[in-house]
């Protein structure tokens, strides 16, 4: 089975379900390709994502002042995601990042103070006996402070927001393969991608021709067809 798109994007992890979600939005004719998380991890001989648990720490706070800002942007879009989507994946629960208090020999906490003041982010170091009686359920070390971002911050589930992108995207009108990718040849007018079951997608100005005759061939992940 062969089908042409304007985009055909491999991989239906964080990135590439963002990618099919903005790149339909457009109008453009999009096919996201990529396999569900296997249902048994230890006898999966097939590719692995990093997506695959229930938390991943979102927060705005970095000394990468464009890291910042992206991330500022993405948490500002959860909502409207999850609206488009019906399905929710962002815990607003804050973030706390503790080290040794200010002042002593590691300046950590103070770079993180720098970075919070850069970007205008309202969140207060707390100290001693209050970073204690604020988190009781923590341990921390003798001397620990702790710049604590409550709001815009916290995890999200990176399975749900996959999920809700691509079914963000599916409302657009994104064609979802649920398939691993082994192969992909670039021509000058387009890009051949082809599936473990051999079904065939172009992405481009798409003129097909016999898989035998494609020259030449290259794999993907390590594996040949
Ligand atoms: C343990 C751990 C903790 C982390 N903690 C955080 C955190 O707290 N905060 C944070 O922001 N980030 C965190 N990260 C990083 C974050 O998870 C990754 O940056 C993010 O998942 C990368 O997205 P991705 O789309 O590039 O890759 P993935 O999410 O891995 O997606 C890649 C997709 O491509 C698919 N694929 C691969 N090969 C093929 C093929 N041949 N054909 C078709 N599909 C293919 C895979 O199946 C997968 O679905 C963490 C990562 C790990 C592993």
């Amino acid at each position: 089975m062969s089908e042409s798109f304007d985009f055909v994007i491999v991989g239906k992890g964080m990135m590439g379900a963002a990618a099919a979600r903005h790149l339909s939005l457009t109008g453009a004719r999009v096919a996201l390709v990529g396999p569900d998380e296997p249902d048994d991890w230890a006898n999966h001989g097939g590719v692995f994502a990093s997506h695959y648990d229930n938390a991943r720490i979102t927060r705005t706070i970095d000394n990468d002042p464009v890291w910042a800002r992206l991330a500022r942007r993405s948490i500002e879009r959860y909502r409207e995601i999850a609206a488009a989507s019906g399905i929710e994946f962002y815990y607003e629960v804050g973030c706390l990042i503790a080290a040794p208090a200010p002042g002593g020999g590691f300046d950590y906490l103070e770079r993180v103070e720098l970075a919070r003041d850069r970007l205008g982010v309202e969140a207060p170091l707390i100290a001693g006996e209050y970073l204690v009686a604020r988190f009781p359920w923590f341990c921390f070390p003798k001397g620990y402070a702790g710049v604590h971002e409550a709001q815009g911050a916290g995890y999200i589930n990176p399975r749900a927001l996959v999920r809700a992108q691509t079914v963000a995207a599916e409302k657009s009108g994104a064609r979802v393969i649920p398939a691993e990718v082994v192969f992909i040849e670039e021509t000058t007018r387009s890009i051949n991608v082809s599936t473990i079951e051999g079904h065939t997608l172009c992405a481009g100005a798409c003129s097909w021709r016999p898989a035998a005759s494609r020259s030449p061939r290259r794999c993907c992940q390590g594996r040949s067809i």
